[in-house]
């Protein structure tokens, strides 16, 4: 028997919790990887997996991936992370939310949920009515909270303009060529601030409807989602779905830098080395998509308003400078040196 303990991707993780619930259809998974720093903060991802193994080992990644994020956002928090595994055909009922709602309340405070793939801010809205261990509500009153896609997509487009200063010495991303995978929130975002000074799009996405929205509003080009990873572009941004750059995918990738916003873009630790190798730039996932839980947090913890945010969110590039530097001096590759960086923060390093 395969226990939690012996997967690949167990990291030490503190508690792991099953909810089900046969009236309403409920199947989730919360993991918690850390508490040093706070209570476990995390979005709540709903999706169809063909294999409910895959769930788990999605909840284990992501939940590391969050006590990283976290820590290098500056954020008292630890990371945690929720998966609901949607039926074949993904039917969402308020009733399934409530109990979604009970099970984080469960926890008593241990874990945060907020927004991820495939939830809302009115299905966070939903939730609320079980727990008040939600952040990512509509803003009451408050200049922070609410959707935190756009706080997201700020601070990739952030990410991306350092990435391109030190890749390619510019100072704006006027001229340059993203390709987008993804036309969801975040590459929303990112393509509406890229757009405005004047870089030039390419977007795919398996929903080419998203797609084409997303081109007409900012002057972009439609692609393949076949073709989005090996086009010749200055930056490639990954904002859609993870474990896209592998051994199999790297060798084919033509821009010189890849900064985008989905979680857990590298399928193992080795592809950081291997996107090294091959002298591109990367931007480690989950310090460039901090934007997002940076404002949801600050409106969960209360303890600021928009300006902490976005000072906050500026605090991306710097960081990723530092990683850069640290990378260069040290030879290994940015993933690597991230890690290490928030293994420190967290009390593990
Ligand atoms: P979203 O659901 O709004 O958009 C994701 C989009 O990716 C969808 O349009 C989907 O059709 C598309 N997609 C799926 N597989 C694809 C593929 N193989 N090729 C091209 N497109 C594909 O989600 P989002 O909120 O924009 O999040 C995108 C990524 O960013 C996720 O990995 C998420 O975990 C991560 N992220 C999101 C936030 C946030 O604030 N929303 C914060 C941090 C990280």
């Amino acid at each position: 028997m395969t226990t939690p303990w012996g997967l690949a991707d167990f990291d030490a993780h503190e508690d792991i919790h099953f909810f089900t619930n046969e009236e309403c259809g409920l199947k989730a998974i919360i993991a918690i990887h850390s508490t040093h720093l706070g209570p476990a903060a995390g979005g709540a991802r709903f999706w169809h997996y063909t294999e409910d193994g895959h769930a788990l080992t999605d909840a284990l990644r992501l939940s590391r991936g969050m006590s990283y994020k976290n820590a290098m956002a500056g954020l008292p928090l630890g990371g945690g992370k929720a998966v609901i595994l949607a039926d074949e055909n993904s039917t969402k009922s308020p009733d399934l939310l409530h109990a979604f709602g009970k099970a984080v309340d469960a926890l008593g405070g241990r874990y945060i949920t907020a927004e991820d793939v495939g939830m809302s801010v009115a299905d966070m809205i939903e939730v609320r009515r079980s727990t008040q261990h939600v952040a990512g509500l509509p803003n009451s009153g408050s200049d922070v909270g609410g959707d935190p896609g756009p706080h997201t997509s700020l601070g990739v487009f952030l990410g991306i303009k350092a990435a391109a200063k030190r890749a390619l010495g510019k100072d704006s991303v006027d001229g340059l060529h993203i390709a987008l995978q993804g036309a969801g929130s975040v590459a929303s975002g990112v393509a509406l601030h890229a757009c405005t000074e004047g870089a030039k799009l390419s977007i795919a996405d398996v929903d080419e409807a998203k797609a084409k929205t997303l081109a007409k509003a900012t002057g972009g080009e439609v692609v393949s989602p076949n073709e989005i990873l090996g086009l010749e572009a200055d930056v490639l941004s990954p904002c859609a779905l993870g474990a896209i750059l592998t051994e199999e995918t790297i060798p084919g990738l033509k821009a010189p830098v890849v900064a985008g916003g989905a979680n857990n873009q590298l399928a193992t630790p080795e592809d950081g080395a291997r996107l090294q190798a091959r002298g591109i730039l990367y931007a480690p996932d989950y310090v460039i998509n901090g934007g997002g839980i940076i404002n949801v947090c600050t409106e969960y913890l209360g303890d600021g308003d928009a300006a902490l945010v976005r000072q906050r969110i500026e605090g991306i590039p710097v960081r990723l400078e530092q990683i850069w530097a640290e990378s260069a001096a040290s030879g290994r590759d940015p993933a690597a040196v991230a890690d290490a960086m928030a293994q420190i923060l967290i009390g593990r390093g």
